[in-house]
């Protein structure tokens, strides 16, 4: 899917880039909850996982599958309401796939259902890494929060046409997440962009990065992009942006890069930016993480903290979307 792109330096004045964005995360596998009297996540359905780190696959119970996933991508600090959310999505996302379902199962590994690369698949922790990445204190705390977002919503998935949704999310919208078609090809009913302002208190929201132009021209060159202009005649300029902001395509003298190219090759974590070059440093001044569209996480967690509910959050994300528990006609 990488197309070239080429860049020039220009080594010059102010120049104003911006760029959009997208993402997706990785998942992991794990046992199963074992100390924890309370509400034992039941369900009667495996989802096999092929484990990295075993290249193992694994016969998971579904919920705990969705509770390793939600530790995984989300932090477990985070809202209740928010939490629920992104067990729905999780859950909807390995439903897509389970062949026991009508999925095509994982792409990469013929037996399992899913994976736990985050290049394709979604994260997920094993109950060993989440004591790890927790500590002792925190892990019962955090491990009994995530045990009631996974059972209150057991079951449930979204869905749009009587078909499970793609539940794609992202760090921080940074503003309007964006409509899926101009991130991705084609339009998707559910995925479309809303506003967005309940992501403010993340620390993606707003932020600066800066770097050489001689780490540009070093990334640039690592990634085949040639570059020209080392005499710096041409200056970056952005040739279309998104309906919400977001670089789509940036010139530099005569190359058209994608947005998200620029994205990808350079690090940046979104592609709703501006760039100007200050002397030999490039500074970008970004808003959110991630592809921007879907879910906005801080978002969610932002709409949990005002009372809304995971029905509301998930509704206001993705258009149109009904929920369902998937073991009910
Ligand atoms: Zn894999
Ligand atoms: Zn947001």
């Amino acid at each position: 899917m990488k197309r070239a792109f080429l860049w020039i330096l220009a080594i010059e004045v102010l120049v104003i880039l911006l760029l959009p964005a997208l993402l997706v995360r990785g998942l992991d596998l794990e046992p199963r909850p074992s100390g924890s009297e309370s509400k034992s996540i039941t369900s009667a359905v495996n989802v096999r996982v092929l484990v990295h780190s075993t290249g193992r696959i694994e016969e998971i119970p579904l919920e705990e599958y969705v509770l390793g996933v939600v530790a995984a991508e989300m932090p477990a600090s985070f809202g209740m309401e928010a939490l629920k959310a992104q067990a729905v999505a999780a859950r909807t996302y390995v439903a897509r796939r389970m062949t026991a379902f009508g999925g095509p199962g994982c792409s990469e590994h013929p037996g399992a259902d899913i994976c736990t690369d985050p290049s394709h698949a979604q994260a997920w922790m094993s109950r060993e890494e989440m004591r790890k990445a927790w500590g002792v204190f925190n892990f019962e705390r955090y491990y009994t929060r995530l045990e009631e977002a996974v059972s209150s919503t057991a079951g449930l998935v979204m869905t749009y046409n009587d078909q499970p949704v793609d539940p794609v999310y992202h760090s921080t919208s940074g503003g309007p997440t964006e409509d899926a078609s101009e991130v991705w090809q084609g339009a998707v009913p559910y995925l479309k962009s809303v506003p967005c302002d309940y992501c403010r208190h993340s620390p993606y929201y707003s932020h600066v990065m800066e770097m050489s132009l001689e780490e540009l021209g070093t990334r640039l060159k690592d990634r085949d992009v040639p570059v020209f202009l080392q005499s710096g005649k041409g200056r970056p300029e952005i040739a279309a942006t998104s309906a919400t902001g977001r670089v789509k395509a940036l010139r530099l003298a005569k190359t058209v890069i994608r947005g998200q190219d620029i994205r990808s090759v350079l690090g940046l974590p979104s592609t709703r930016f501006t760039a100007e070059i200050r002397g030999r440093t490039v500074v970008f001044t970004l808003r959110g993480k991630g592809h921007g569209v879907g879910m906005c996480q801080y978002g969610a967690d932002g709409m949990a903290k005002e009372g809304k509910s995971f029905r509301d959050i998930l509704t206001y994300y993705y258009t149109g979307v009904k929920i369902r528990n998937m073991f009910e006609e």
